[in-house]
């Protein structure tokens, strides 16, 4: 079985993990100010908060931004469940905008048609999704004209880009998760940016109880503080990164050389002056056939994927809340997206085995 995600850990990981264990300071400490730092300047920004997962990164950034009951909050329907319940977690209320059926990211022009719809719209979540990074200069056109907060969901795009800046450099705030699946992690872990010290220093109250002295507690916190363990394992895995998403590359243009010919399919797109670094590779399949494809690829061997098979509005849990959109892009890609594994640990065999039974499909 050659599986859709395959997480790395090389001799270097467990040499900093025994390190750490052997150091008696498994909490939080040392490592996790290094690893801050070190993704900070990899990813060119100033303020970086490490914490327990891209959920609670992304609730501290939005509390980073002042977001509180009552507000309203744009984000992409066309995402996983953590980018609009983080919202909620404020007691702010996620609004959708319908996503562009090319790039499966926040399409500006519904985003706008909301923004005028709505009014005092607080702030916008962004969702650069499969490692894509949305459409930035309209967003931040928008951004000038309505002036929200905007946030950047970045939990898989670690590296990606836009005309060299990366991914979490754009916002007031931005998020990162290092689940064990994603293009680099740390079991569980997260990453808050924000754009200054004062939101800096109020979201390392957030993650640690609202700590404000030694014994004194001054806003209200949470327990989201990333261990030493997490941070040597992210601080070992960071110094891969670049090479692998060189090789998630090379996978990628293999699969898209390979399938150009194929109506039924589309492959991803890479719009000019990006860096796509595909945590996921995202196929369409068309005319509805997508479940027997699904089935082929399956009784040979290989893994895929679906994200995702429904969009926010439509889970249970936000139906009771009342949600009745109905965003046609969105929900289309929902019937249509399959990931087939695109991950550094594939090898030439693996990658021919993909083509050709991808190829060998008969509709
Ligand atoms: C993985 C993911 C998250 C949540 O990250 P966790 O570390 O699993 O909490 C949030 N948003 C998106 C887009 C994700 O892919």
């Amino acid at each position: 079985m050659i599986n859709i995600a395959a997480p790395i850990v090389g001799a270097e990981e467990k040499k900093a993990v025994e390190e750490v264990l052997d150091s008696k300071m498994l909490a939080s400490g040392k490592y996790v100010d290094e690893f801050e730092k070190n993704f900070a300047d990899y990813c060119g920004v100033k303020y970086a908060i490490a914490n327990t997962n891209g959920t609670t990164a992304l609730h501290t950034a939005l509390l980073s931004c002042a977001i509180k009951a009552g507000d309203k909050v744009v984000t992409t329907p066309f995402s996983f469940i953590a980018t609009s319940n983080s919202i909620l977690f404020c007691g702010a209320k996620p609004i959708f905008a319908d996503i562009d059926p090319q790039t499966f990211n926040i399409d500006p022009k519904s985003l706008e048609d909301v923004l005028k719809k709505e009014k005092n719209v607080k702030a916008v979540v962004i969702v650069h999704l499969y490692g894509l990074m949305c459409d930035m200069d309209a967003i931040l056109k928008l951004k000038k004209k309505y002036k929200f907060k905007l946030i950047e969901d970045c939990a898989q795009a670690h590296g990606a880009s836009y005309k060299g800046k990366k991914a979490g450099s754009f916002g007031d705030a931005a998020s990162f998760s290092f689940y064990a699946t994603k293009n680099m992690m740390t079991g569980e872990g997260g990453m808050t940016f924000v754009a200054n010290s004062k939101a800096d220093k109020y979201a390392r109250q957030v993650i640690n109880h609202g700590r404000g002295g030694h014994s004194v507690f001054t806003v209200l916190g949470y327990n989201y503080r990333m261990t030493n363990l997490a941070a040597s394992i992210g601080i070992e895995q960071l110094k891969h990164l670049e090479s692998w998403i060189e090789k998630r590359n090379e996978n990628a243009l293999k699969y898209t050389e390979a399938f150009k010919d194929i109506d039924f399919i589309q492959t991803p797109i890479i719009p000019k002056d990006y860096r796509h670094v595909f945590h996921q590779y995202t196929l369409r399949i068309k005319n509805s056939k997508r479940e027997k494809f699904i089935k082929h690829l399956k009784e040979n061997g290989i893994g895929c994927g679906i994200y995702y098979d429904k969009v926010l509005y439509q889970q249970p849990y936000y139906k009771k809340l009342g949600y009745k959109c109905a965003f046609s892009n969105a929900q289309k890609a929902a019937e249509e997206v399959v990931s087939i594994p695109v991950h550094p640990l594939l090898s030439d065999i693996d990658i021919e085995k993909i083509i050709e039974t991808v190829k060998r499909f008969k509709v």
